[in-house]
C-alpha cells in the first residue's frame, strides 16, 4: 500500500497555457514586478468576477493587510473577524496594533453568524467604540451569508473586508463571492483552487482604493524624478512571471470548480450509507467552490477525525483537520469572542472538534476517489 501513488488534499493543478505566458515573460525579459502580466491579470480577473479595480499582490494575507490600512484602522482600534479560519485572515490585523474581536459561525454555512455578529455590534454600542471593519470569511469555498451581515454593518456604518481566498468562483444570490463587500481579497497559494505558487489580489469598486493600495504594495513612492517617499510603504506587488501563471489559471478555474463538485458529490453520495458521517452543509443562496470537502463525525461515535486522518496517511493518503478557531489560539487567547448561543461549546469549536477535510484534489480520478472512500469505511465497519 506504501509505494501506492500519494493522494494530495489540493495541489496545484496546471491548465496548460500557464508556460506559455511564463515564456512570453521570459522571451520579452520582463522577470520584474510589475509588466503586461499583471495588468491583464488584474483585468481578466475584475472582469471574471464583475467588479471594476484589482490590484495583484504578493499574497493574499497582504490584501487584507493593505484593505485594513486603507480603512484607517490604528493603534487601539477594534476589528471583527470570523473565528473559524486560517490565521492569515486575522494576522494582518495585529500588524496595524489593532485589536480583533472573533465571531462565532453559524450552524447553516459554517461561515460567521450574524446573530452573534449583531450582539458584537450592539456591546460595541453600548461601550461606545465601533470596529473600524468586519473581516468577513467565506469558508471552504462556500459564502457566507452576505446580505444579512452586510445589513448589520450598513446599520452601524462600518465597512465589510470578505475574505474570498477560498471561495473564488463561488456565488452568492447570483454574484460573485468575493464582489460583496467594500473590498474583496482573493489568494493563489499553492494549495487553493487556482494557484501562482504564491499571490494575492486586492478588489473593489473604489478605483481611488486599489490606486492607493498599488502605491503602498510598490514601497510608496511619490510621483517625484528622484525617490522621495512621505508614507511608509510595503514590497507587496506580483511578479509579472506569477501573474502569466495567474492568467493560465484564470482560464481553468470554471473546470476546476466543475471537478471539485464531482469530487463533493462523489463522496456525499459514495459514504452515503455511513450515519456517523456528515457534510458541510449547503446554503441554498448560492454556488460554493467546492474547494474542499468537509466531514464532521457525529458526537459518540466511536471514530474521530484524526483516527481518520491517520489511517488515511498510512495509506499515502493527505488530510486535514478543520481551521482550529481564532478565539482557541494562544496567540489570541486574550481576545474577546462572541458565541452563536449560550451554550458550553461554540458552534465553531464543534466543527472543529468532529470536522475533517478530505482530499479534493482536482487530479483525483474516480479510482482515487474510491481509494480514500474504501479506506474510511474500514474505520466505521468494526
Ligand atoms: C489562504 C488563506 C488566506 C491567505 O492567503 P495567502 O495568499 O496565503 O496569504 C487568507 N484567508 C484564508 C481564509 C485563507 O484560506
Amino acid at each position: 500500500m506504501r509505494d501506492s501513488k500519494r493522494i494530495y488534499l489540493s495541489s496545484p493543478h496546471m491548465g496548460g497555457l500557464e508556460e506559455q505566458f511564463v515564456r512570453e515573460a521570459f522571451n520579452t525579459n520582463w522577470i520584474a514586478p510589475l509588466g503586461p502580466h499583471v495588468d491583464m491579470f488584474e483585468r481578466e480577473l475584475a472582469e471574471l468576477v464583475g467588479i471594476k479595480h484589482a490590484a495583484a499582490l504578493s499574497s493574499g494575507t497582504a490584501a487584507i493587510h493593505l484593505a485594513l490600512k486603507y480603512l484607517g484602522v490604528k493603534r487601539g482600534d477594534k476589528v471583527f473577524c470570523s473565528s473559524l479560519t486560517f490565521a492569515a485572515s486575522c494576522n494582518p490585523i495585529l500588524y496595524e496594533g489593532a485589536e480583533p474581536i472573533f465571531i462565532d459561525s453559524e450552524p447553516e454555512s459554517w461561515n460567521m453568524s450574524p446573530r452573534a455578529l449583531k450582539k458584537a455590534f450592539e456591546d460595541s454600542d453600548a461601550e461606545g467604540v465601533m470596529p473600524k471593519a468586519v473581516i468577513v470569511v467565506n469558508l471552504y469555498g462556500q459564502s457566507a451569508d452576505m446580505d444579512k451581515i452586510k445589513e448589520i454593518c450598513a446599520c452601524y456604518n462600518v465597512p465589510v473586508i470578505e475574505d474570498a481566498a477560498e471561495s473564488l468562483g463561488a456565488t452568492y444570490r447570483g454574484k460573485y463571492s468575493g464582489t460583496l463587500g467594500y473590498f474583496g481579497i482573493y489568494s493563489f497559494n499553492g494549495n487553493k483552487i487556482i494557484t501562482t505558487a504564491g499571490g494575492g489580489m486586492l478588489v473593489s469598486d473604489d478605483e481611488e482604493a486599489i490606486k492607493k493600495a498599488r502605491f503602498w504594495a510598490t514601497q510608496a513612492r511619490d510621483a517625484a524624478r528622484h525617490y522621495q517617499h512621505s508614507e511608509v510603504g510595503y514590497n507587496y506587488r506580483m511578479s509579472n512571471v506569477l501573474a502569466g501563471i495567474g492568467r493560465g489559471q484564470l482560464r481553468v478555474l470554471h473546470e476546476r470548480i466543475r471537478k471539485k463538485k464531482h469530487i463533493y458529490m462523489a463522496y456525499k453520495e459514495g459514504l452515503s450509507d455511513l450515519e456517523d458521517i456528515e457534510f458541510m452543509p449547503i446554503a441554498a443562496y448560492g454556488e460554493p467552490n467546492y474547494w474542499l470537502t468537509v466531514i464532521t463525525l457525529k458526537q459518540g461515535c466511536g471514530v474521530e477525525p484524526l483516527d481518520i486522518l491517520q489511517e488515511l496517511e498510512d495509506n499515502n493518503i493527505e488530510s486535514r483537520p478543520v481551521w482550529k478557531p481564532m478565539h482557541l489560539q494562544p496567540v489570541f487567547k486574550s481576545c474577546r469572542f462572541y458565541p452563536f448561543s449560550d451554550s458550553v461549546t461554540s458552534i465553531s469549536e464543534d466543527i472543529f472538534n468532529r470536522g475533517l477535510c478530505l482530499p479534493s484534489d482536482t487530479k483525483m480520478t474516480d479510482e482515487d476517489l474510491n481509494r480514500v472512500m474504501s479506506v474510511i469505511r474500514k474505520l466505521f465497519k468494526k
